[in-house]
């Protein structure tokens, strides 16, 4: 039996809530694609090599299409999309040309894929940011072309043995989408964060991850017994036979995420679920959410030509608002534009994208019609039998004058359908929290509406100046600094102030270990991820709002994140 003193404890970042443990099953997809030499360029036939990319390249584009198909039945839509920037990569003339040119001097189709990408990762890598992102998805599409080549078997990810923990240094999102969640214990990388591809997959999928471990990871042998936590974010080599009892036993739970829950004092918070297409609700639903609080509604508008109609946006909420049965659901109104360009839409990025023409600032402009068309289906589908607990909520709100104009134009709207005699509500309306400016004016703002709902993902980015998809600045892109916490607090007070309630949906809220500091900062309700529902309604039983109060009352008074976590570990006095 192993005992306790054995065990090696490495520590990560907790992606998803859950545990498991297994067998530790080493994914390097690259371990055997070293190439020899070029040979003489004179021997190589430029059209023989240029055939067999071309081979390479249909295999490789047939196999992500048929895996692009089943991610989309299992993790949803917006997930599978994934898949299609990797199908994008895979059609690029440019990266076609690259390989071209490197096989007429003479290079075998091989070391050609190799030479393309690797001009192109570097870019993309020195660009930062979210663009530094997609050099992992060319990463994943070169070593499925050099497998293709060299006729060099990867390990299956999509037939691993059952209890396989997966232990890599990175994985892509074609990559995680391949786990099966039924199969695999779970997965642990050595790169990666919370926001990384591998994480929000592994979240979708429900599959125990730690990411972030750094090289130690690495050291972890093939078949070495290791449990995954990522509640404590912690991979656990040669477990103690009690942890390894304890991992399992909680990855298996009888949970309580089929309950409206309270806290111990009796509060009762909405715990409810983000999702990106009407085909995740049902799931959502499955996974205990209580309801919606952030619908995204920006599937509609990509992978297409022109934006979708009133009627195909009618049908589409009408079915996200059926399995949640007059529970609320909260759709948000487009959020495109920025760092999310919908090319049709003919509307620059901008020098800035985060600071320029994203969210509501889309409507003034000339594309006033996206918002009515929207506001139009959405007043429809309240007035259905399961529309009651329709919401909705504008992103990216920074002035008072913004949402006075909003709410014209949805008085306006309803206007409009009572003299076309068309049936329609006017739906409870609330305004996302994500600008600072917007928590400065939160006052006016709850005044105005039902709701504020905060979206971290963007308040901390402009809180702390610091992009929320670059690496390099992620420890300044953390809701626990003081600064930003501090910001929540009078995000809440002002909303309860004025009679409104307040939810935040930002990957904060799904974080069980911050639940405890949210509930004592006053929160009504928290949106997350489905996955991470079930954990983190088991903190909300498990919380006293006196003892909440007083850890946030420490938490704000805190001068630094550091002493934050210390507060949040239990050690910060
Ligand atoms: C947020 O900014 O926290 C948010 C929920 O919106 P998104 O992540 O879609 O920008
Ligand atoms: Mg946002």
């Amino acid at each position: 039996m192993t005992t306790k003193n054995q065990e090696r404890v490495l520590r990560g970042i907790g992606a998803t809530p859950l545990s498991g443990v297994g067998t530790a099953v080493r994914y390097d997809p690259d371990a055997d694609l070293s190439l020899p030499e070029p040979p003489d360029p004179k021997t190589v036939e430029s059209g023989v090599e240029v055939d067999r990319f071309e081979a390479a390249r249909e295999a490789v584009r047939e196999r992500l299409q048929a895996e692009r198909e089943r991610a989309a039945e299992r993790v949803g839509e917006s997930e599978a999309e994934i898949f299609d920037a990797h199908l994008q990569f895979l059609a690029d003339p440019q990266i076609e040309g690259l390989v071209e040119d490197a096989t007429d001097e003479g290079l075998p189709a091989e070391h050609a894929v190799r030479e393309a990408f690797g001009d192109a990762i570097d870019q993309l890598e020195a660009a930062g940011g979210l663009t530094s992102e997609r050099a992992d998805d060319l990463r994943e599409l070169r070593t499925r072309l050099l497998r293709e080549l060299l006729g060099a078997e990867a390990t299956d990810l999509a037939a691993l043995p059952e209890g396989a923990v997966v232990v890599a240094e990175r994985l892509g999102p074609g990559d995680t989408a391949r786990l099966d969640p039924d199969v695999v214990g779970g997965f642990a990388t050595a790169t990666g964060g919370r926001t990384s591809h591998a994480a929000i997959m592994a979240r979708s999928l429900g599959v125990p991850a730690v990411v972030g471990v750094g090289e130690p990871l690495l050291d972890v042998a093939d078949g070495a017994t290791v449990v995954v936590d990522g509640d404590a974010g912690e991979v656990v080599v040669d477990p103690s036979a009690e942890r390894a009892d304890r991992a399992r036993e909680r990855g298996r739970d009888v949970d309580v995420r089929h309950e409206q829950v309270t806290t111990v004092d009796g509060r009762s918070i909405e715990v409810a679920a983000n999702i990106g297409t009407p085909a995740e609700a049902a799931g959502a639903r499955e996974q205990g959410a209580d309801g919606v609080g952030l619908f995204r509604t920006e599937f509609f508008f990509l992978d297409r030509e022109e934006p979708p109609t009133e009627d195909e946006q009618y049908e589409a909420f009408v079915e996200v608002l059926q399995p949640f049965d007059g529970d609320r659901v909260v759709v948000r109104t487009l959020d495109v534009g920025g760092d999310k360009p919908v090319p049709y839409l003919d509307v620059p990025a901008g020098e800035n994208p985060f600071l320029g023409v994203r969210g509501v600032r889309l409507a003034p402009g000339e594309r006033a019609d996206l918002l009515e068309t929207q506001l139009r289906a959405l007043l429809r589908a309240a007035a259905t039998d399961a529309g009651d607990g329709l919401a909705v909520m504008f992103p990216l709100v920074a002035t008072v004058g913004e949402l006075d104009d909003l709410l014209e134009r949805v008085e306006a709207v309803a206007a409009a359908l009572a003299e076309e005699g068309v049936p329609h509500e006017v739906p409870e309306l609330g305004v996302m929290v994500e600008t600072p400016a917007s928590a400065f004016v939160a006052a006016e703002l709850a005044e105005r509406v039902d709701f504020l709902s905060v979206g971290t993902n963007d308040l901390t980015q402009y809180v702390m100046a610091a992009d929320r998809g670059d690496e390099r600045v992620a420890g300044l892109h953390d809701p626990r600094h003081p600064a930003v916490l501090r910001v929540l607090d009078r995000t809440v007070r002002a909303a309860h102030g004025a009679d409104a309630w307040v939810g935040m949906c930002g990957e904060m809220a799904g974080d069980p270990d911050l639940t405890e500091l949210l509930l004592g900062l006053g929160f009504d309700e928290l949106s997350m991820s489905a996955v991470t529902v079930p954990a983190v309604k088991e903190r909300i039983v498990e919380t006293d709002t006196e003892a909440a109060e007083a850890l946030a009352e420490r938490a704000l008074a805190a001068e630094t994140r550091a002493a934050v976590e210390a507060i949040l570990a239990g050690d910060g006095g």
